[in-house]
């Protein structure tokens, strides 16, 4: 097997067959411009949605004899082998390269797993002879590179053309590259950063002026600033994102989002906004502050539209006022978008209002991080400690409550004041503990409440066994996956208050991002089309043996145990959306023990 990489943009490929197989190689020729004809006598409708929007053209049809030949490259991906059969033999003759999918016999290439960090990409293959290698490998390395590599390799393209228009001798050429590459990659940790202007232009070697340092419009070094619009997510359900914090995020080049946002983040985000984690995820460290800030004023200087995505409120505990003055200094250009603040709307959700006429009349959100810090600014909690028609909300409050509440209490406020904590407020994974002021930090420790969870403390923290509506729904709890448009059976579990992930299909990477920023319980499928694409995605985060495959029929049903889905649950025949959204209600709803909130 030889290693190409084929440049089909604008080139004629076709693609035979019409279920979710054909949708991924759809996915993939779209994405590198080619020009896609599918042929298919029942296509599902996520590819009719594609032809809908004039991204391919579609001839719902049986393949003709030696309609190959008209091609650059041709996938057959129907469940007919006479028919791959056909299409293979056409294209043989003709020339043309052909890939048969499952059947290595009737292939003339193989597709690697590769990795895509902008231009820079990485190929794994193995010849079609253990593609379940190849897949995992290529997992491996989407852990190992960060999404820095896609800048860096941005900026290296940009070097090369300015050490070419620099005229250097061969010597003095390598000697540039070998110092761009030597100063901005970690070979042991493969981590890659983004050099500076005076950095590159100083690897030009001494005589050459910084001002040769000229290159295209849409590149680095350019200065026509961009914007930064500093958007706050708000506390997790993705129905507190605010209208103007979505379309910015519709607008935007780059969108720069920490762990706390990701559940907010639209699925059907389009591919061509890029995305970057600076939050703590699995394998990768947190960006540290300095180096957020960094990017944001390289990217906006860049001319790009950048989105910084913050949990809730930006301004609210989130840094929002650092970033913001971090821009200003450097001239650039920004904006703030506020968002839904958690400590507000975890409370709520909790039933908990934050004021309440003649009773409550102040709230104070107070971050319980700082104070327990030597010096800097302190929080006067015998101040809050002193006022009895307050609610008071703390952030950053698990590891210190203990300490709070002594301090609470030793500046004499009432023990027996109600108290709660709110864990990933908002969310499927919402859980909220209560009791008196004095209990707290030990009914705390026994739910084992973990960070992000906020405290609030006060009179109305008594209404939430009253108020308690969110956690009163059936499907509260619930995080499902269904594709792409969900119709009534998404009004239905929505209502009920399962979160849905609603996935557009092809599946995007902001809905990898959604799928894996908290657990999921379960899937809907309609049709094994269904299922069947988002095979690539089931071992991702998120995913488990908790997964519950929800399917409407025995076909899908059958798909989704082919796919190793342990737990499958299937409609009765005949049965409807409607009926498959009772079904889950019924099941969920018994395996649900709903408690009160115990309260003073
Ligand atoms: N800017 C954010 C706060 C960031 S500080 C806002 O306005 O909400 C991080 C803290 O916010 C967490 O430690 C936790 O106390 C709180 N927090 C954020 N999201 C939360 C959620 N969904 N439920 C409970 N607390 C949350």
């Amino acid at each position: 097997m030889y290693p190409v990489m084929l440049d089909v943009g604008n080139r004629r490929c076709l693609v035979v067959g019409g279920g979710g197989v054909a949708l991924r190689k759809v996915e993939g020729l779209l994405a590198d411009g080619a020009k896609v004809s599918l042929v298919s006598p029942e296509p599902i409708d996520p590819l009719r949605v594609l032809a809908g929007d004039g991204r391919i053209s579609l001839e719902e049809r049986p393949y003709l004899p030696g309609e190959a030949a008209a091609y650059s490259l041709v996938f057959a991906t129907t469940d007919d082998r006479r028919v791959n059969r056909e299409v293979f033999e056409d294209a043989e003759r003709a020339g043309v390269w052909v890939n048969v999918a499952d059947d290595p016999e009737l292939c003339t290439f193989h597709l690697p797993a590769r990795m895509r960090r902008g231009a820079f990409q990485l190929a794994v293959a193995s010849a079609g002879e253990a593609p379940f290698v190849t897949r995992r490998m290529r997992k491996l390395l989407e852990r190992r590179f960060g999404p820095e590599w896609a800048e860096w390799t941005a900026a290296a393209s940009a070097f090369r053309r300015v050490v070419r228009a620099a005229e250097l001798s061969r010597t003095r050429q390598e000697k540039a590259y070998d110092a761009f590459f030597d100063a901005t990659v970690d070979a042991e940790r493969l981590t890659a950063r983004v050099p500076g202007d005076e950095e590159m232009a100083s690897w030009l070697g001494g005589d050459e002026p910084a001002s040769r340092v000229r290159p295209r419009e849409d590149e680095p070094f350019v200065r026509a600033p961009g914007l930064v619009s500093l958007v706050g997510a708000g506390p997790g359900d993705p129905g507190l994102l605010t209208c103007k914090g979505r379309s910015r995020l519709f607008e935007a080049d780059t969108v720069v989002y920490d762990h706390l946002a990701t559940t907010a983040l639209p699925c059907d985000l389009p591919a061509k906004v890029e995305l970057r984690s600076v939050g703590k995820q699995a394998g990768h460290h947190p960006v540290p502050q300095e180096e957020i800030i960094a990017l944001l004023v390289r990217l906006a200087r860049r001319g790009k539209r950048v989105v910084r995505l913050k949990g809730g409120d930006p301004f609210v505990f989130g840094r929002g006022g650092e970033e913001a003055e971090a821009l200003a200094a450097a001239g650039v250009p920004f904006e703030v978008v506020p968002g839904v603040t958690a400590g507000i709307a975890a409370a709520a959700y909790a039933g908990i209002p934050v004021t309440y006429r003649k009773q409550v009349v102040r709230a104070t959100l107070v971050t319980a991080h700082e104070s327990i810090k030597e010096g800097g600014a302190q929080v006067r909690w015998d101040l809050l400690a002193a006022d009895a028609h307050a609610t008071l909300v703390g952030y950053m409050g698990v590891t210190s409550l203990p300490q709070v509440v002594d301090k609470l209490l030793s500046a004499g406020m009432d023990p027996r004041i109600p108290a709660a904590l709110v864990e990933r407020g908002t969310t499927s994974a919402q859980r909220v503990v209560t009791g008196t002021l004095a209990e707290l930090p030990r009914t705390a420790e026994r739910a084992g409440i973990k960070p992000p969870a906020i405290f609030v403390i006060g009179p109305a923290v008594a209404r939430a066994r009253a108020l308690d509506w969110f956690g009163r729904l059936t499907l509260q709890g619930e995080r499902l996956v269904i594709t792409a448009p969900g119709g009534k059976i998404e009004t239905l579990l929505a209502n009920e208050g399962a979160e849905l992930v609603v996935l557009p299909l092809p599946v995007t990477e902001a809905a990898r991002v959604v799928m894996g920023a908290l657990p999921l319980t379960g899937c809907i499928f309609r049709s094994p089309d269904e299922a069947e694409a988002l095979a690539d995605e089931l071992d991702g985060p998120g995913w488990g043996p908790a997964v519950v495959a929800w399917c409407l029929n025995a076909e899908a049903a059958e798909k989704a145990r082919r796919l190793g889905f342990t737990k499958v649950e299937q409609a009765t025949p005949g049965a409807t959306e409607q009926d498959l959204a009772a079904m889950i209600r019924v099941v969920r709803g018994r395996q649900r023990h709903y408690q009160k909130p115990d309260m003073v």
